[in-house]
């Protein structure tokens, strides 16, 4: 049942809003208490207010560290109203209640924000604010609790239109900004005290990135970057053993993890490997060994691969350790190493090698994260596989079960593509990439000429894209994406479909005699 508020407790740094506010609380019949600066702003309006030194009968001690830590205060904010021990407690102790708390912190971000000397920030952590605030959170169920300005209005609409009373839906709802808020207030705490690299996002800690490590730097050297473990028990880059090289870099750690996700695609019945670079493979393939899946791969743009992170979804074996380490290579990842793999790499001292224990699951559950200014998107992982896509043949020729096995090795690849995507691959390797390019045709493009810059790099005579098969990430707006691809010799194509020139499209393949497939899925990444 709805019990009207009788007193409220007001401690707030940010004073906007506070008199107009509070005045509407005294014409409401509500007793005001509250903090030394708080209190001369609400005497200043005017208004009758109680200091809390006089309810605890402790005076502010040592700078205002200690104004409100009393059992008074909080005795008055966590006692359970309807409940006799409670009672019986705030009885013999001359406890009151207070049913609204009002908390804004000390602006210990501003305070950091204009670089104070090192001592202010420090006195500009809240103590006893954040105990309130969390005290009144946790009963909720009997008070109200309001931590941003913002707020103030709500309360008293509530209060108007309920007899003094808030509504236990709103109290609910309070308390949780009142936890986001002391979590975010810690969060740039704790951040702030790592020192200069402290600067990422508060919110990751929030989120419950726990076990940070400070880096070098982020993308460039100017810029501070930390690396953040959640926690979850995926294996991967987070939770990697590094058996030896340098400390990961930013871009390393972002790479490596495109690296092992793309390769966790590719069933265990195959070796597969990926090189990676700039958060693109640059190489992928599949094979019966992982030596001959890294020599595809490494084939479809050996000069890109050079400073690359490599991937591997097997067990390394000596084999291709010593093929790899013939190159400049940043990072290898795989989920295992055979011993003479492992004393193979380390004649490079400055390889990374990162052992995973095992591969991701790609169909599990996880969450993608990006910030906006002044937000962050959430969305889950892209688990779709081509594998359980029901393709739909689209044109009159059906493609064969060599180019269909490469269709959807292709798709599997496109998905760890920047977009715009395209894909050309043979024989169970990638021959042709074209990523991130802002028009279809042009990812086409580009894919043709750097299979044309690997054919000659390899001394091959012949197109590689002869009689390859091409993915695209998104559907074809229009035939010219395509007419690209038949001009390559690309015989077979896979697609989400979906355009309103498909048929368009549809025709122009089935002119040219291609194989066609619709997945019905879209794999953008950006
Ligand atoms: P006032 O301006 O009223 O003197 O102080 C208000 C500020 O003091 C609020 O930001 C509130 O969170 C903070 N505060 C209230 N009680 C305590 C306490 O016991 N210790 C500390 N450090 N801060 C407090």
């Amino acid at each position: 049942s709805p019990r009207p508020i009788k007193r409220a407790l007001l401690s707030v740094s940010d004073k906007s809003g506070l008199q107009d506010f509070a005045a509407a609380l005294h014409r409401a019949g509500i007793e005001l208490v509250s903090t030394g600066g708080t209190h001369r702003a609400l005497v200043e309006a005017g208004l009758p207010v109680r200091d809390v030194a006089d309810l605890t009968g402790f005076p502010e001690l040592m700078d205002g560290r200690l104004k409100t830590l009393h059992p008074k205060v909080h005795g008055g904010l966590l006692a359970i109203r309807e409940n006799p021990a409670h009672e019986a407690a705030m009885l013999s102790h001359d406890i009151a209640p207070i049913d609204l708390l009002v908390v804004n912190l000390y602006p210990f971000e501003a305070t950091v924000a204009r670089q104070a000397p090192f001592a202010e920030c420090i006195e500009n952590i809240d103590i006893g604010g954040p105990a309130m605030i969390r005290g009144a959170a946790k009963n909720h169920a009997d008070v109200t609790v309001v931590v941003h300005p913002e707020d103030y209005q709500v309360v008293l609409d509530e209060i108007a239109a309920n007899d003094g009373a808030t509504t236990a839906e709103t109290r609910l709802r309070l308390a949780q900004k009142a936890f986001a808020r002391t979590a975010t207030y810690d969060a740039a705490i704790s951040t702030w005290m790592m020192g200069p690299a402290g600067v990422t996002m508060p919110m990751f800690r929030a989120l419950g990135g726990e076990r940070a490590e400070v880096l070098r730097y982020g993308e460039n050297p100017h810029q501070a970057a930390a690396f953040y473990r959640t926690g979850e028990r995926r294996p991967g880059v987070a939770t990697a053993r590094q058996v030896q090289g340098k400390a990961l870099s930013y871009n390393n750690i972002a790479d490596t993890d495109a690296a092992i996700e793309l390769v966790a695609e590719f069933p265990a019945d195959f070796a597969a490997v990926a090189i990676i670079k700039h958060a693109n493979p640059c190489g992928v393939a599949v094979g019966g060994s992982l030596l001959d899946a890294y020599a595809k791969a490494y084939r479809c743009d050996q000069t890109s691969a050079f400073g690359g992170i490599v991937a591997l979804n097997r067990r390394m074996d000596a084999a291709v350790a010593r093929e790899i380490t013939a190159i400049f290579t940043e990072v290898i990842v795989a989920p295992d190493a055979d011993e003479d793999a492992i004393a193979i790499v380390a004649a490079k001292k400055n390889l990374r090698l990162l052992l995973t224990g095992s591969l991701p699951d790609p169909h599990a559950p996880g969450t993608v994260l990006r910030t906006v200014a002044g937000g962050f998107l959430a969305q889950d992982r892209d688990g779709a596989d081509v594998a359980a896509m029901s393709l739909q043949v689209v044109t009159k020729r059906a493609p064969t079960e060599r180019e269909l096995a490469d269709l959807k090795f292709a798709f599997r690849v496109a998905k760890h593509v920047k977009s715009n995507a395209i894909v050309f691959a043979k024989d169970g390797a990638t021959v042709g990439i074209g990523a991130g390019q802002m028009s279809r045709v042009d990812a086409a493009r580009i894919a043709v000429l750097k299979a044309a810059d690997a054919a000659r790099a390899a001394g091959i005579d012949e197109r590689l894209t002869e009689g390859s098969v091409l993915a695209s990430d998104a559907f074809f707006p229009f035939a010219d994406g395509l007419q690209a691809a038949i001009e390559a010799g690309a015989t077979a194509v896979i697609q989400p479909g979906g355009s309103m020139r498909d048929d368009e499209v549809v025709r122009a393949a089935d002119d040219a005699g291609l194989a066609m497939v619709f997945t019905g899925y879209r794999h953008f990444r950006h």
